[in-house]
């Protein structure tokens, strides 16, 4: 490669954080590619299981400790951050309603890999502009990648107790891309773990899925559960899980840094109407076809109608009692594969034991207005 002295270099970082900005990232933070300090951690967390069934996190250990394995000639990462929380979130108003489907808010609008992956594409392109024999390539999520190792290293954020990357003046409601490069960049400083004596996250985590701090045991965790796993859902989770169909934000939801979070300005990244606040049934009724039309061009449509059926039949099963709920699970039962048919058995056992305390509970305000009655003069 042609040899650029460490003056072009810096001018050269600085343009990268400013075309950065320009194609809709919020930060840009350069590092180098010494991983080490993450491999004890990330060794033992495979040892514990805590991987699950992502046998691809196990087989691909290596990767993420050598970025230069991944891309040939690799010596930087750059770390991008673009904010993406929308301005209809209406956490509450979903999450506090059983009959409503809550979906974790980074998936209610377009797929982030296609957007992240492209506007990276871009930033390399512009980068090879300038210098045309560099090599670079973009990743978002779905390659093994420390992330958010890689976005701690270049000052991008701290990593939270809940193992995801904090800014002070962004919280955590970002998606993080990465683009290797072969280019001797100058790194930038990692900023100081603030995260202080709080731990709000491991408490408020429905399923004490956060271990200690910094470690997820993803087996635990209702995003692995909901999206990952393609087993069932072990029975202790399901309760917890509450209506939450795919993923959980209540880790960040409780953060006192996202105070601080900035609404996204893309509005590939606002929710879809169908996935922000949708009664339960009405997804549940969605049939393959119609499942694949709504999350076109979703993260969503990843996990595949059965997963999709399976996490909603958990749900109604933890919504209020509903004869509707029951007519609709019933009819599904029928033509259910083995996997969601065992989870509508759950679902109509739940319903069920709730229609029996609730008529237990009938019984005994009819008891009790019977014997106010009695009490009571004839023409009170
Ligand atoms: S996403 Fe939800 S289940 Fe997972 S660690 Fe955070 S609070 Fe717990
Ligand atoms: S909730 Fe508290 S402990 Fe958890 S990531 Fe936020 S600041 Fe850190």
């Amino acid at each position: 490669m042609s040899s650029i002295s460490n003056s072009e270099l810096s001018v050269l970082a600085q343009d990268i954080k400013r075309w950065g900005k320009e194609l809709g990232f919020q930060q840009i933070g350069i590092s180098d590619i010494d991983m080490q300090r993450h491999k004890q951690p990330l060794m033992t967390w495979l040892e514990k299981k805590y991987h699950g069934d992502m046998s691809f996190m196990e087989r691909h250990a290596d990767l993420r400790l050598h970025p230069e394995q991944l891309h040939e000639g690799t010596i930087r990462i750059i770390s991008a951050r673009m904010d993406y929380l929308p301005p209809n979130a209406g956490f509450a108003r979903t999450l506090s309603n059983r009959q409503k489907a809550y979906i974790s808010r980074y998936a209610v609008g377009r797929d982030y890999h296609k957007v992240l992956r492209s506007r990276l594409k871009k930033l390399g392109d512009k980068i090879a502009e300038k210098v045309p024999d560099v090599s670079f390539r973009p990743f978002v999520d779905s390659a093994p990648v420390l992330e958010h190792a890689a976005a701690e290293k270049s000052g991008v954020g701290w990593t939270g107790k809940h193992s995801l990357t904090l800014h002070p003046e962004a919280g955590s409601w970002f998606f993080l891309g990465e683009l290797f490069i072969n280019l001797p960049l100058p790194t930038d400083i990692p900023i100081k773990e603030q995260c202080g004596s709080c731990t709000a996250c491991l408490t408020v985590c429905p399923t004490n899925a956060i271990v200690e701090p910094y470690v997820v045991d993803g087996r635990r965790c209702i995003s692995y559960l909901t999206i990952e796993s393609n087993e069932a859902i072990p029975v202790e989770f399901r309760k917890p899980m509450g209506n939450r169909i795919y993923g959980c934000d209540d880790c960040q939801l409780i953060c006192p840094w996202n105070r601080f979070a900035k609404l996204t300005n893309e509005d590939d990244f606002n929710g879809r109407i169908n996935m922000l606040n949708t009664d339960l049934i009405e997804l549940f009724s969605w049939s393959e076809t119609q499942f694949l039309q709504n999350t076109q061009g979703s993260a969503i449509r990843r996990i595949g109608y059965e997963k999709w059926q399976r996490n909603i039949a958990v749900a109604l099963g933890n919504a209020e009692h509903s004869k509707a709920i029951i007519d609709v699970l019933k009819s599904a039962l029928r033509k259910a594969t083995p996997l969601v048919a065992e989870h509508i058995e759950w679902a109509l056992q739940e319903q069920s034991n709730k229609a029996t305390i609730e008529s237990e509970d009938n019984r005994k305000h009819d008891r009790l207005l019977r014997s106010i009655n009695k009490g009571l003069p004839r023409d009170a």
